[in-house]
């Protein structure tokens, strides 16, 4: 039996969380979903997401991450336990990777299309124009979170399904930041550097509601 299925069987037994780690900060990510408890596996090979209940797509290079998920042999099998309704967490380079639709991307960068976003890559400005804001989030508790953009892709379309759960103000314009739709959370910054676990959260009681837990 595959852990993926003892987990789902077992009652007690922690859901792996799996962490995109082929590229970026994932051992950001590792580290502040096992400070929640979660039971974290890395994820590089097919293999290793056979054995997960929800994903974190981590941030970093969106052009770099779409080449390495192909040469991988993960890209297919992804996009498909995405289709199938895997919970994921997906920040800023994820953010990217999940949408449906990039703009600004390399030619051959490739989205997974699990949520219904166009999100544009690097449109907040470059490194230097990267910055940090306090956003209030709909549905989390317990006060703003604290928010890091660094070259963060803007969302130019959010689909009918889509809920847009936190918005930043850049040039008088409210932009959206955090979205959701079904099993997927994205956020254009990145809550493992500032150390806010809340998204994560999210994504763990997802697993937990998938395991009638
Ligand atoms: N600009 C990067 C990209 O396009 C994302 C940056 C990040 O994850 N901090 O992939």
């Amino acid at each position: 039996m595959s852990l993926r299925d003892r987990a789902a069987s077992t009652p007690g037994l922690a859901p792996a969380i799996g962490v995109l780690a082929l590229q970026g900060d994932s051992a950001e990510h590792r580290q502040l979903l096992e400070r929640l408890g979660a039971d974290v596996v890395e994820v590089r090979l097919p293999k290793d997401l056979e054995q997960v209940e929800a994903i974190v797509v981590p941030g970093g290079e969106s052009t770099t991450l779409s080449l390495l998920l192909q040469s991988a042999g993960l890209f297919e099998p992804l996009a498909s336990r995405l289709a199938e309704g895997l919970p994921a967490l997906g920040t800023c380079a994820g953010m990217i990777l999940l949408a449906e639709e990039v703009l600004d991307g390399r030619p051959d960068q490739r989205s997974l299309g699990a949520i219904e976003l166009s999100v544009r890559r690097n449109a907040f400005g470059r490194q230097l124009q990267s910055f940090e804001a306090d956003l209030d989030v709909a549905g989390i508790e317990g006060g703003p979170m604290h928010a890091v953009f660094i070259r963060a892709p803007l969302v130019e379309r959010a689909g009918e399904g889509v809920e847009v759960l936190a918005r930043v103000e850049r040039a008088g314009v409210e932009q959206p930041v955090v979205c959701r739709q079904g099993n997927v959370i994205v956020a254009a910054f990145h809550p493992e550097l500032s150390g806010d676990g809340r998204l994560h959260e999210l994504l763990l009681e997802k697993v937990g509601a998938r395991a009638g837990r």
